[in-house]
């Protein structure tokens, strides 16, 4: 072969200009290696899921007639690294040209510019053509440490796009409809919330791979793995997702509940996984979403649609430009300089916060947790206890089946921790357990009660949140967003704030208790 062409675990792309013409004189490898296994401890879930939908890529490639090696964890276990193998497989086929999509990951680009830089053979590099904003644009749009408005970017995508226009103006007169999606589940809306789209991918052999290379992993699964790893299963999500989902999305956006155990996921698509692998192009599932409520406007409204493409067309695109443009800093931050370990019910879910554990639980039995719970609940826990953002980082990278560090780092990092020094939030998303009870029905059923803010039954967050506020006070007080919460701090007396200072001092020296 003349030319050896790279496919990256999350480069399953079948619309890419590489697979628009077959050629005999190059050969296609998607290999499973140990150094992506190792970066960090990952999920089970997440680890067969990678490796089941390469094997399913490579086998869908070869069935199309291109010629393609895909190499398992027996095959590759002797290669130290993606260059050693490179080298390897250039070597044996004789191939005098190398090329790879750019990658999105800090990590896997720095070692193969440094390989492109010192390799004999040509090495070329492409676009991954994934992506609606353009990697050349970053840095005329994006500045570093600097916080750029998503909301600016977002209307500039719709308009470039031409995405919910009319006319030049947005469709239904707003930008945003937010303010209609706030809703909380009653009892009854939780009888009707429809079963998830599952699937049943036997993943038998990878786990027993996975365990035969001594793979360090966490979390549980059967031998059936319920993501989509294919791009008809993918398709088929987002089918699913348009026709039962869809007219409830945003309504039901933030909302939580721990009595739905049929279906963690609630209203949302589980097309993350899909759409990181690039199995499914963000303006694919865009104009899908488009064509269902054009088909349906008596039933879903604009408020839905348009809440989930700001998550596809703004937030996702937005946040990987805040990685790009602040890397590899951004991985370093902690402005709050926080320093506490990680409690160890972060591995097991057994703590008496309801919220915590259900949240907790669900992420290591499933490998999901839809945003609010990753926001509201365990990374504001995580903030308001101070844990240090880089076992923070590695903790969500780890376990979520989306987790890859272009998308994980900056809605980590930045969004929930306030790591960042507000590059991309602009004030902490901090919670007491008012905001908790207002959104799920978690508190009903907790050990602690979240009206009470000091002794044994209070809710911990309620001491916790005044004691972030206070310790960050410099900080934060000059935020014209905050204001008001140090003004109604204030307006306690000595003695109310230091026993709520005391109770939550007391939880923090004791994470493990709670
Ligand atoms: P839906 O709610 O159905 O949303 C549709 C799609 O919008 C998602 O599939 C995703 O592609 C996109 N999206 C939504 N919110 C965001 C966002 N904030 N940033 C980027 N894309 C978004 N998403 C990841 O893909 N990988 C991660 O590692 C990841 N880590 C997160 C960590 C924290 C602390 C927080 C607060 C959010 C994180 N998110 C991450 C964003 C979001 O929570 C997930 O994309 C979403 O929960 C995935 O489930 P879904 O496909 O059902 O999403
Ligand atoms: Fe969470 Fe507090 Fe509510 Fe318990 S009472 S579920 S700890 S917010």
């Amino acid at each position: 072969y003349k030319t050896l062409r790279l496919i990256l675990g999350d480069q399953l792309n079948p619309s890419h200009s590489w697979f628009k013409q077959k050629d005999n004189e190059t050969l296609y490898i998607i290999a499973e290696l140990a150094q992506e296994t190792h970066y960090v401890k990952h999920h089970i879930q997440k680890l067969c899921a990678f490796f089941h939908a390469m094997e399913n890529f490579a086998s869908a490639l070869s069935q199309a007639g291109f010629n393609v090696l895909h190499l398992t964890l027996d095959e590759t276990c002797n290669d130290n690294n993606l260059p050693d193998l490179l080298n390897r497989i250039a070597k044996q086929y004789q191939c005098s040209v190398i090329e790879y999509q750019y990658p999105d990951e800090f990590r896997l680009h720095s070692q193969l510019e440094q390989f492109k830089k010192t390799h004999m053979l040509s090495v070329r590099a492409v676009d991954s053509e994934h992506f609606l904003f353009p990697f050349s644009q970053i840095k005329k749009r994006f500045v570093k440490n600097k916080h750029v408005t998503m909301e600016h970017f977002y209307r500039d995508m719709r308009k470039q796009f031409d995405i919910l226009m009319d006319s030049g103006k947005p469709e239904g007169g707003k930008w945003n409809f937010d303010s209609n999606n706030r809703n909380k589940f009653s009892k009854n809306d939780i009888h009707d919330i429809p079963s998830p789209k599952l699937f049943t991918n036997d993943v038998k052999s990878i786990i027993s791979r996975l365990n035969k290379h001594k793979v360090a992993y966490f979390g549980s699964i059967d031998n059936q793995l319920t993501w989509p790893t294919t791009r008809k299963q993918a398709i088929s999500s987002l089918d699913y997702f348009c026709e039962y989902l869809l007219v409830n999305f945003g309504k039901f956006q933030d909302a939580m509940t721990d009595q739905s155990k049929h279906n963690t996921s609630l209203y949302h698509s589980r097309l993350s996984f899909a759409l990181n692998t690039k199995i499914l192009h963000p303006l694919y599932v865009i104009k899908r979403v488009i064509t269902e409520y054009k088909q349906r406007p008596s039933e879903i409204s604009i408020s839905q649609v348009e809440g989930f493409i700001r998550q596809i067309l703004g937030w996702r695109e937005y946040v990987r430009a805040i990685y790009w443009v602040n890397m590899p800093d951004y991985a370093t931050k902690n402005q709050l300089q926080a320093n506490n370990k990680m409690p160890s019910y972060f591995w097991t879910g057994s703590t008496k916060m309801n919220c915590l554990s259900h949240a907790l639980t669900q992420s290591l039995e499933t490998s999901y947790a839809h945003h609010i719970q990753r926001l509201m609940v365990i990374g504001n826990f995580c903030m308001l206890t101070g844990i240090n953002p880089d076992d923070v980082d590695n903790w969500y990278l780890g376990v979520y089946i989306d987790a890859i560090e272009w998308v994980e780092m900056p809605n980590t990092r930045g969004m929930s921790q306030f790591a960042d020094d507000g590059i991309i939030a602009t004030k902490p998303y901090a919670a007491s357990g008012n905001y908790i009870n207002k959104m799920s029905d978690y508190c009903k059923r907790c050990q602690y009660d979240v009206k009470q803010k000091v002794g044994e039954k209070a809710c911990p967050l309620n001491s916790l949140y005044w004691n972030f506020m206070h310790t960050h006070r410099s900080k934060l007080e000059k935020n014209p967003r905050i204001g008001m919460v140090y003004k109604n701090w204030d307006r306690q007396t000595e003695e109310q704030k230091t026993v709520l200072l005391k109770q939550a001092a007391a939880h923090l020296i004791d994470l493990e208790s709670l």
